[in-house]
């Protein structure tokens, strides 16, 4: 096998546990290799790192799959996956979950989405891509699914050297599907959804919106197919009104508020919530409660700037719609802002809106999604809910 050998001067990173080890901490790779072969990763001092996949054309030249000299073939991959999935059960997830989150399951840029029978499957580089048809079978094997659909048409694929691509991984079936959450069901979209389909990640906090939004007026921005909302809905609230820019989410969160018969309370209209909460707040619309969701703002370092002035903004117009005494549930998925950072831009805002705030919960992403210590791309969620009152 290949051996690479890390130069002496490295951060502590990659001896604290992360997978990955871009090309600049190598000093040698003993051989040829190509994209996706499994190397041997040893320290300066000839002690054993890792095990791995190496691709010369990426950035990040080794991905450790595992820290034991242990063979990686088809059982190693099933054997994961075991793992990951007993895991999941003894956390209490029967039906949908994050099956696989990547670095956190030791598999790193794999992400295997559960919902229910179905499985949704992104493999992000080549050394994983390879692994494939291993990852598949075992699928099979451990859970006899109805179906398996890759959804890599994402451009992160494209730095790797891989094409862009989605379909089925075993036989054709009907990609809209049903799914149940906290006693209520959700159409999920798996072949042209956003990402996998539907974000598992706030299934633990749309249940924590449960008693603030009795009896409430409710304004959600950033809605996707309309979750939080129909919740709001289910939990007891007087209206809802939800946002979001894409046509296409729209007409399906309106699918999932008649799937639950909720159709008469809450509502969802195709707006850019930047432009119309500027509006609303400069006409004095109130309301209960104002939930926020936004995409990640940046994904670079550089433009970290950028991504704090659009959280500010847009929790700056969400609390001066909320009535005094009102709550803001707010999030952000950008991993690059910490929650620390997180709340203190929540606090500027407040400062500008002139409202003062009381924490009622702060957490994460759900636990289908682990952290682990030292790999700070796995703490990325914050969900924050405030209350709001007039200074
Ligand atoms: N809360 C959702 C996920 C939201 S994802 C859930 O739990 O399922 C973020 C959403 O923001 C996407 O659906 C995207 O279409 C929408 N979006 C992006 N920019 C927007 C804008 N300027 N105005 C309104 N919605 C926007």
């Amino acid at each position: 096998m290949t051996k690479v050998t890390l130069k002496r001067k490295i951060a502590p990173r990659i001896a604290n546990g992360h997978p990955w080890i871009f090309a600049n901490e190598v000093n040698i790779v003993d051989g040829p290799v190509n994209a996706g072969d499994i190397v041997d990763v040893y320290y300066a001092d000839e002690k054993f790192c890792g095990r791995g996949y190496i691709n010369p054309k990426s950035q990040i030249l080794v991905r450790l799959l595992t820290r034991k000299k242990e063979e990686i073939n088809e059982q190693f991959f099933y054997n994961r996956i075991l793992e990951a999935w007993q895991y999941r059960q003894k956390l209490g997830y029967t039906e949908n979950c994050r099956l696989i989150f990547g670095e956190a399951d030791q598999m790193p840029a794999l992400i295997i989405d559960k919902f229910n029978d179905y499985f949704v499957l992104q493999s992000l580089a080549y050394g994983i891509e390879v692994w494939k048809p291993a990852i598949v079978k075992a699928l099979n094997q451990i859970f006899s699914p109805k179906g398996i659909y890759e959804r890599n048409d994402v451009p992160v694929r494209e730095l790797e050297g891989l094409t862009q691509e989605k379909g089925f991984l075993s036989e054709p079936f009907d990609t809209r599907i049903i799914i149940n959450e906290n006693g209520l069901k959700f159409h999920v979209d798996i072949e042209n959804g956003q990402k996998t389909g539907y974000f598992l990640d706030q299934q633990d906090n749309r249940r924590a919106i449960q008693h603030i939004v009795k009896d409430a007026d409710v304004l959600g921005a950033f809605t996707y197919t309309g979750t939080f909302e129909i919740h709001a809905a289910h939990y007891g609230a007087k209206s809802v009104l939800g946002l979001d820019i894409s046509e296409n989410a729209v007409a399906q969160a309106n699918k999932n508020a008649e799937l639950n018969g909720l159709q008469n309370i809450v509502k969802f209209e195709a707006m850019n919530a930047f432009d119309v909460l500027k509006v609303w707040v400069k006409e004095g619309r109130k309301y209960d409660v104002v939930m926020l969701d936004p995409p990640a703002f940046t994904k670079s370092r550089e433009n970290i700037q950028k991504a704090i002035t659009g959280y500010k903004e847009i929790n700056l117009r969400g609390m001066r719609l909320i009535k005094n005494g009102g709550f803001l549930v707010t999030s952000s998925c950008t991993n690059l802002v910490q929650p620390e950072l997180f709340l203190e831009i929540i606090e500027m805002a407040a400062k500008d809106a002139r409202k003062k705030l009381r924490q009622v919960v702060f957490q994460t992403q759900s636990s289908d999604h682990p952290i682990v210590w030292g790999m700070e791309n796995t703490n990325y969620l914050k969900f924050l809910i405030v209350e709001v009152t007039d200074r």
